[in-house]
């Protein structure tokens, strides 16, 4: 055997570069199910299910192509003799049975498994070919570049970088229609204003229906595989329809494209209660297994654009998230891995609530986004940003706890895009590398952008912030801004929040951190004696 392809669970592409110059004659697929992959973090059944089931269609399609594939499944019983699998045990094995020449591999999306194939390679004396992956419009050398020629990174700019290079959402001068693209659609880079906005009392207009990927046979056998296996893991099956390949995932994306990146923009920063898709895209989960190219998805994005087919604004703010944001913290995280990931600059050092494994909550607005995350492994980025993320940030959570959760539940949770968004954007435990402020909100925000229904389901009141009726959310941030007053007055993007303090007099106020403090208790309590506490 000349070269090993090692292929992982989030590199489902067949045109990797880890396949160029493959031989089917004297190269071959190594994939392996682990189970280290799926309890390192507590990951959810969904989570697990797709990957696997993903892998299962992937190694399928290459074997039906000619590659020879040696794949591992993870059998329904664990052997409690046995100690753990990790992919480094697995591969060790698959050397010694195949006896390759070479290994080679498409970069990984995790720092923890690049070093731990490296020293395997290396175990086994032999080279480890680490090629680019592809599938990002921007290469980390290219982020650490940019990331140099700035004094502060902020992705306003190195999004504009991007659509330059790469003339999307670009257009001729005025009066020189036969020109070089050099501006922006529409003059403006930004249409966030447009964008953003909140329902109407009434709630928000019929929502789409996503597409629904019913399990194949294939498919059935991992989620059996993984209710077995793996059913004490936190998360639920029963609505498992994601897509698992290259076809199912182009579907999902034209759908998208027809049903609902028209108001995308106009509800991307919306929340309604039961509804967590609204006009959410769904498609993180298949682009991180790089069923899709995120050249496509902006293309087929702008197409619509210039067709007509959906306003500029709507098409700017979703192009922003995959040009921009997406980009952008991989970057972040390969130019500033590992000590990144141990950041903890508000030193926040609460474990995380108990109610997050479970959903189960008085707050409404926790229960239905961490329930609809358990029930699918999903939840839409504002849930993620300013509900179970703001909770965390305003509790003081210690952020590596934060991250193990993040890692854990969602379906697209991959560390390279997973752990900048917890870290720095939720919970600013980088103290404002990523984002040049903390996102911190009182229970209003939460209730505004509902237009009043989260909270009208609720025990508690937005509005209140000290005795029985208090939102947690709305007594936690009062004490937030109170805890790190002189942070949040030297940024000028927070001094506004932090001026409010003076209109609350000191009995209020030492009422406030009493009752913050009661609850960080009762939260510390219940984290000891509940599931998945960390060890
Ligand atoms: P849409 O709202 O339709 O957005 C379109 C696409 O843009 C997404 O599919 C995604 O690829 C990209 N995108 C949007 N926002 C971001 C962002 N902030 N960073 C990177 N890409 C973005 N995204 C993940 O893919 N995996 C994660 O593990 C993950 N963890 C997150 C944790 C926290 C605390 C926060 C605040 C955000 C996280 N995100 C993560 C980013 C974002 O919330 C999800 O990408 C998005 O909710 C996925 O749903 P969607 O495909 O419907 O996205
Ligand atoms: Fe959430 Fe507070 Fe509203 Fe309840 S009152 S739903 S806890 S924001």
């Amino acid at each position: 055997l000349r070269h090993l392809v090692l292929v992982l669970g989030d590199q489902l592409d067949p045109e990797a570069a880890a396949f160029d110059g493959f031989d089917p004659a004297q190269d071959a697929v190594w994939m392996a199910e682990v189970e280290e992959e799926s309890t390192h973090v507590p990951s959810s059944q969904p989570r697990i299910a797709l990957f696997l089931a993903a892998m299962r269609h992937f190694a399928r399609a290459q074997a039906l192509r000619g590659r020879t594939v040696h794949y591992t499944r993870l059998m329904p019983h664990r052997d409690p003799a046995a100690p753990p699998d990790t992919l480094a045990t697995q591969l060790a094995r698959a050397l010694a049975r195949l006896r390759p020449r070479a290994l080679v591999m498409t970069a990984p999306g995790e720092a923890r498994v690049l070093a731990a194939l490296r020293a395997q390679a290396q175990a086994a004396g032999l080279d480890l070919d680490v090629r680019e992956d592809r599938h990002f419009l921007c290469s980390v050398r290219d982020f650490a570049r940019h990331a140099r020629s700035r004094r502060q990174l902020r992705l306003e700019w190195f999004y504009r970088e991007l659509r330059q290079r790469y003339r999307v959402l670009m257009d001729p001068a005025p009066g020189d229609p036969d020109g070089p693209p050099t501006q922006p659609s529409g003059g403006r880079w930004n249409f966030d204003p447009e964008n953003r906005e909140a329902f109407p009392a009434s709630g928000p207009p019929p929502v789409p229906v996503p597409p629904a990927f019913a399990p194949d046979a294939i498919t059935r056998e991992v989620l059996a595989l993984v209710a077995r296996r793996f059913g004490h893991h936190p998360g639920e099956l029963a609505s498992f329809a994601w897509p698992v390949t290259r076809g199912q995932a182009l579907q999902a994306l034209q759908a998208f494209i027809a049903q609902r990146l028209p108001d995308f923009g106009r509800w991307q920063d919306a929340l309604w209660p039961d509804q967590p898709v609204l006009w959410h895209s769904q498609l993180s989960a298949a682009l991180n297994l790089k069923l899709l190219h995120p050249a496509e998805v902006v293309a087929a994005t702008e197409a619509a654009y210039r067709a007509g087919h959906a306003p500029l604004a709507s098409v700017e703010g979703f192009i922003r998230q995959i040009l921009g944001w997406r980009e952008y913290v991989r970057g972040l995280y390969w130019t500033r891995m590992p000590a990144y990931g141990q950041l903890n600059a508000l030193d926040a050092q609460e474990p995380l609530p108990a109610f997050y494994w479970t959903g189960q909550t008085p707050m409404a607005c926790l229960a239905d986004a961490i329930g609809q995350t358990l029930a699918h492994g999903y939840a839409h980025h504002i849930q993620r940003l300013m509900v179970t993320g703001l909770y965390a940030l305003l509790l003081g959570v210690r952020p590596q706890a934060v991250h193990r959760w993040y890692l854990a539940v969602y379906v697209d949770a991959v560390e390279w895009v997973e752990l900048p968004n917890t870290l720095g954007m939720s919970q600013h435990a980088d103290g404002g590398v990523m984002a040049s402020k903390p996102y911190i909100a009182s229970g209003r925000y939460i209730e505004r952008q509902s237009a009043g229904r989260l909270c009208a389901g609720c025990r508690y009141r937005p509005g209140e912030r000290v005795g029985p009726q208090a939102c947690p959310f709305t007594t936690l941030y009062w004490d937030f801004l109170m805890r790190h007053e002189a942070r949040l007055a030297a940024n000028p993007r927070t001094v506004m929040q932090v001026r409010n303090l003076a209109r609350i007099a000191p009995a209020e106020r030492q009422a406030i951190a009493t009752q913050a403090q009661a609850w960080r208790e009762r939260s510390r309590a219940e984290a000891a004696a509940g599931p998945w506490a960390e060890p």
